[in-house]
């Protein structure tokens, strides 16, 4: 019986991711987002519905556009089947229930983002309000169903602050130049989806692949040094949501705390 649902969950995953190529490529052009149907990039076919099987389309249309056979982007299928990948690891490490979808919801919007900061360097704030807006759905669930008392939200409230505000105060020492608004933003939303614990190890996490990541892509394409935060960031908490609670047992465990 599992198995249906992991299916089910990869297929909800690939038409959302679906859509994140929407919002990829349509937000950051301030292009709207629901209105115009679906078209080739060069030639303005408009896709029928048999050219917009996530995934299946791509792979069967081999990236090529039924009408000019002009390339379609290979980020195409990679989001919509990251997305798919991300909900089925989801389940499985995190167990089926609803702090799950509420992790599968965020790790779309963080994908998103981190691809639009990646090109923009900007997070639309959309996305930063949409994954504020789970944590306070998952606060609520723990109230209002797990009946959990109202101490035991504390700590995801002191996340929201915990790494936003001295974020924040570095963003406002440096008049934005050290790091983006977006990322102290993502760093509070976050927070108050993860609880303070985690949300201190995402950024940990995300700083350590950031600087990696940054300084192998200026020896190796002369990337600039302007660096987009925000993929790390969103990487960091998503190996958080993942492997969170085994990694900060294990951590704790070390520590002997
Ligand atoms: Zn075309």
């Amino acid at each position: 019986m599992d198995i249906v649902i992991y299916v089910v969950a990869f297929i909800f995953g690939i038409v959302i991711g679906s859509f994140l190529n929407v919002l990829i490529f349509r937000m950051p052009k301030g292009e709207d987002i629901a209105s115009k149907r679906s078209h080739c990039m060069s030639c303005g076919y408009q896709l029928r519905w048999f050219d917009l099987i996530p995934l299946f389309s791509w792979i069967f249309l081999r990236g090529r556009c039924r009408k000019c056979h002009e390339k379609i982007s290979i980020q195409y299928p990679i989001i919509e089947a990251l997305n798919g990948i991300l909900y089925v690891a989801i389940l499985l490490l995190c167990g089926i229930k609803i702090d799950s979808l509420l992790f599968c919801l965020a790790a779309s919007a963080l994908l998103a983002l981190s691809v639009i900061d990646f090109r923009t360097y900007i997070i639309p704030i959309g996305f930063n309000i949409f994954i504020l807006a789970l944590g306070v759905i998952r606060i609520i669930c723990k109230l209002a169903i797990d009946g959990d008392t109202l101490g035991s939200v504390v700590p995801y409230v002191i996340g929201m602050f915990a790494v936003s505000v001295p974020l924040g105060i570095l963003w406002f020492l440096s008049k934005g130049r050290a790091i983006g608004g977006g990322d102290v933003k993502l760093m509070g939303a976050a927070g108050l989806l993860l609880g303070w614990k985690q949300i201190l190890f995402a950024f940990v996490l995300g700083c350590i692949i950031g600087s990696f990541i940054h300084i192998a892509r200026m020896k190796i394409s002369k990337a600039g040094r302007v660096l987009a935060m925000g993929p790390y960031l969103a990487a960091g908490i998503m190996i958080v949501i993942l492997f969170g609670e085994k990694l900060l047992g294990w951590y704790t465990g070390l520590l002997g705390l």
